[in-house]
């Protein structure tokens, strides 16, 4: 069961995933929390909702992230992915970990994933889909 963006708390009167919101409670569409990343990871846990994880596991982020195969957000519900882009792509601007709004969003299903640590102290960690199904652009 998945309540996607519905119960999350609101920033500027959008909805801020999970993943955005540090254990202090602060909010910030523009940029992942570390810490709540490798929770996700770890834990199995969606980066919108914050429910356990069911298959397939969907990512999403810039075209330039899809095609490098590797994504900042941690994995979501594809429901939850859904509901996040379609949310929102069309507004533009600093959301979903993105400073700046990408052109073009790639949503990637898969069947599983590897936590990728980073080489450098203060880098965030990044994921990289391991048994892809579906490659979609979203724009
Ligand atoms: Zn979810």
């Amino acid at each position: 069961m998945t309540v996607a963006l519905d119960h999350r708390p609101t920033a500027g009167g959008l909805p801020v995933p999970f993943a955005c919101e540090d254990d202090g409670g602060a909010l910030d569409h523009a940029h992942v929390v570390k810490r709540r990343a490798i929770r996700c990871a770890l834990s199995r846990i969606c980066g919108i909702c914050g429910e356990t994880l069911s298959r397939p596991i969907a990512f999403f982020g810039p075209e330039s992230e899809g095609d490098a195969g590797l994504f900042t957000f941690p994995p979501v519900h594809l429901p939850c992915a859904n509901a996040a882009l379609d949310l929102f792509v069309p507004i533009g601007g600093s959301h979903l970990g993105q400073v700046e709004a990408p052109l073009r969003w790639t949503l990637v299903t898969t069947g599983g994933f590897d936590l990728i640590r980073p080489t450098r102290r203060g880098d965030g960690v990044t994921f990289r889909p391991n048994s892809v199904i579906e490659t979609r652009s979203v724009e």
